[in-house]
């Protein structure tokens, strides 16, 4: 579904990514691994058009989407969450997802229709499934900081995504809020079948969740393997996790 290749992003010379490769296959929960600084956030924001690479190719669907603008990457089936919370936080729940069903419909607010009536069946059904339908009427800034994390995810669900990207979907959360989120995901790839490529450092999540795990170093890929493989790999655990010793995963 989606094919990376060598991928590189240069800031005023300095690479931030450098030869990124990277396979996603259709169904698949993909995890990116990886110090902070490694390119993790900057390899999603050039496969969902935040910023041009500098060289390289992102195949989705057998196109090349690299640099393309975030709309038109949008619109061919990519959704996605932040590092850091992106919401209204002025909006209800409700009008946070429903913005975005109504942004993939191409349908504004207009004087004929009143927005409240518009997409009620679909926005409720999305908040439903990430278990905020409850909290639907709540102003998004007044939620718990898990809470608003998943109100993201129910936002690019709005765009009715293939694949859906998340950069580091449990930073800040706490235990149980990361366990909520994990179930979630689960659910999301089992039945609704969504392919979900995810950042992340929490390792036991990472190990628990995922099919395949890109592990990245400088800006490069090291491996992307398997979870049994990815944990026995030599170069990992002595780039990665600091040494077997220390490892925990
Ligand atoms: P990660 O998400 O893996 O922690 P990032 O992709 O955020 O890593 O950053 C990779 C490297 O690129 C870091 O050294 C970071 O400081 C640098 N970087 C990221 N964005 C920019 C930018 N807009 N301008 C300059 N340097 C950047
Ligand atoms: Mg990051």
């Amino acid at each position: 579904m989606l094919r990376v290749e060598s991928l590189k992003k240069s800031f005023d010379g300095f690479l931030a990514v450098n030869g990124a490769v990277l396979n996603v296959s259709r169904g698949d929960v993909v995890a990116v691994i990886g110090p902070n600084g490694a390119g993790k956030t900057t390899l999603f924001n050039m496969i969902t058009g935040q910023i041009p690479p500098t060289g390289g190719a992102i195949w989705f669907k057998e196109e090349n989407i690299a640099g393309l603008a975030p709309h038109r990457i949008c619109r061919k089936g990519i959704s996605r969450s932040y590092q850091v919370v992106n919401i209204f936080n002025r909006l209800t729940l409700f009008e946070n997802v429903q913005v975005a069903v109504l942004s993939r419909r191409r349908k504004t607010f207009n004087i004929f229709r009143p927005a409240k009536t518009m997409a009620v069946a679909e926005t409720r059904q999305i908040l439903d499934s990430v278990g905020l339908l409850e909290k639907a009427a709540m102003i998004a800034g007044a939620l718990s900081h898990g809470d608003q994390k998943v109100l993201e995810i129910a936002i690019a669900l709005g765009n009715r995504p293939e694949l859906l990207i998340l950069d580091e979907p449990t930073a800040g959360m706490s235990p149980e809020e990361t366990a909520v989120t994990l179930r979630l995901m689960q659910r999301l790839s089992g039945e609704l079948g969504l392919t979900i490529l995810f950042c992340e450092h929490d390792m036991g999540m990472v190990f628990s969740i995922a099919h395949q795990i890109m592990v990245m170093q400088h800006g490069r890929t090291i491996i992307q393997a398997p979870p049994a493989e990815v944990r026995n790999n030599p170069q990992v655990r002595e780039a990665y996790l600091g040494g077997a010793d220390e490892c925990s995963v």
